[in-house]
């Protein structure tokens, strides 16, 4: 498969190339060049695989070419061995057309492990192959962070390195990072805010003199990989509920859209979804966005931090779709909303109309969410699920609807416990988290700090 850039003037890639690479040179996101047809029949034919095995053939079109096909479908089997549920991604029934399927049985409790148990062994692969290494750089409020750190952990040929706001993440989310203490695991706690840390992150990536001699990867929700791993688990939940005979419809909590634009591939491959929901807090982006408003509003703090964003980045890619892949055309569109709000053409706001619904839910509304569905069906979900789940009200009713459960209720125990619940326990693998070692820097809010420490710890 090929990759091209949302902005139409970086070249055109390879999968190997495009794993590595995150941004295009252009400032684009890679997509797909075109996507891979499947049929009714063959989606049929996998009704009833294993999460692993589904997962091989659905992003085996990715793959091809850059692999023997053996080596993807051990890798495959070794990044989803390490999930404490032999379902991987389990759908339970919350109501008699509602149903949740569980995407926090990964190692650190949240979906991002589907895509970044992968991705570290990709990049490890595609980086002993070329003979290098390379650092996996990022900046994390929490559940990016602790799952970069967990797919790369085992890698011989990356380091990682993770830049926290210091005393500002939540003392769970700071332990899941903390105490691995791999040697190729560098947690920096940056005496800032999380925009300080991701500034520091950013302007290191644009630093061509501390680039080239440090091969920077990126493995933020712009790599491809993490969207065509996350493309398996809607395919794998459809088939089980029904999707070859029913519409059915998903309901995403989101912030970056990458998570909703997996789903929007596997659409793209010919698997029959018939709607998406997309559910915000109140950092509403995506709700503007989906309505034709491109603006960008002041970051609240909410109780579901991992959706705490001031530009969703994913969107572009579903506005290259919307806008019949015109590269240029999206240059200029988002040239345009580096300086101001921008209002998207009504045929376009149109077309997305008919596919996604979008609905913000604030925290009070969220705490109430987490009382009525533990009320009504006895499940504790966490601050993420809850929007998903109150922003069914814009879905379509008479379809089935699959909530995305985004991260486990132990991981966010301020809104859980705002909700008026005790704190829940860490799955009993994880017990001892809190008495851990933890190994982890302070540093001055300084890039020239940060950079120092890399050079250092690269030899
Ligand atoms: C990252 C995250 C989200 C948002 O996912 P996007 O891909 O950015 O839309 C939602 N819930 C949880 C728990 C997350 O960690």
């Amino acid at each position: 498969m090929k990759f091209v850039s949302t902005r139409g003037a970086a070249p055109t890639l390879e999968f190997s190339e495009v794993v590595l690479a995150g941004l295009a040179s252009d400032g684009g996101l890679y997509v797909p060049e075109s996507m891979p047809q499947i049929s009714e029949a063959t989606f049929r034919s996998w009704q009833g695989l294993p999460y692993d095995d589904l997962a091989i053939e659905v992003m085996w079109p990715f793959v091809e070419g850059s692999m023997p096909r053996a080596t993807f479908e051990s890798m495959v089997r070794d990044a989803y061995g390490s999930f404490r549920h032999t379902g991987i991604a389990p759908s339970k029934q919350l109501t008699h057309d509602t149903w949740l399927l569980e995407l926090f049985h990964g190692p650190t409790l949240a979906f991002k492990d589907f895509a970044l148990q992968l991705l570290g062994r990709l990049l490890d692969y595609f980086l002993a192959e070329r003979g290098e290494r390379g650092v996996v750089m990022g900046a994390t409020s929490g559940d990016t962070g602790s799952a970069a750190i967990e797919g790369a952990r085992h890698s011989a040929h990356l380091d990682v390195v993770i830049l926290h706001p210091y005393q500002r993440v939540s003392e769970v989310q700071r332990r899941q990072m903390t105490t691995v203490l791999s040697d190729n695991v560098h947690n920096l706690a940056i005496k800032g805010n999380f925009d300080d840390c991701q500034a520091i992150v950013k302007a290191s990536f644009m630093d061509q003199q501390f680039v080239a001699p440090n091969r920077l990867l990126a493995v933020n929700s712009i790599n491809l990989a993490r969207i065509m791993a996350q493309t398996v688990y809607y395919i794998y939940a459809g088939l089980r509920l029904g999707a070859l005979d029913r519409p059915i419809a998903f309901s995403v909590p989101s912030a970056n859209f990458g998570d909703v634009f997996g789903g929007y591939l596997a659409r793209q491959m010919g698997f029959p979804i018939a709607h998406f929901t997309v559910a915000t807090n109140a950092n509403d982006a995506l709700v503007r966005g989906l309505a034709g408003d491109l603006s960008r509003k002041p970051l609240l703090k909410t109780l579901s931090p991992s959706m705490d964003i001031v530009v969703s980045s994913n969107f572009e890619r579903l506005l290259f779709d919307l806008h019949d892949r015109d590269g240029a055309a999206m240059n200029q569109l988002m040239q345009d909303f580096q300086t101001h709000a921008v209002q998207l053409a009504p045929s376009v706001v149109e077309k997305a109309r008919a596919l996604f619904s979008a609905h913000a839910v604030d925290d009070v509304t969220t705490c109430a969410t987490i009382r009525r569905v533990f009320e009504e069906t006895g499940e504790l979900v966490d601050p993420h699920t809850a929007t998903g789940i109150e922003a069914l009200c814009v879905a379509p009713a008479e379809m089935t609807k699959v909530v995305l459960a985004t991260a486990h209720p132990a991981k966010f125990a301020e809104a859980v416990q705002n909700a008026g619940f005790d704190e829940v326990p860490l799955p009993s693998d994880m017990a001892d988290l809190m008495t851990r070692e933890e190994r982890y820097t302070v540093l001055e809010n300084e890039m020239s700090d940060v950079q120092q420490f890399i050079r250092s710890v690269m030899g």
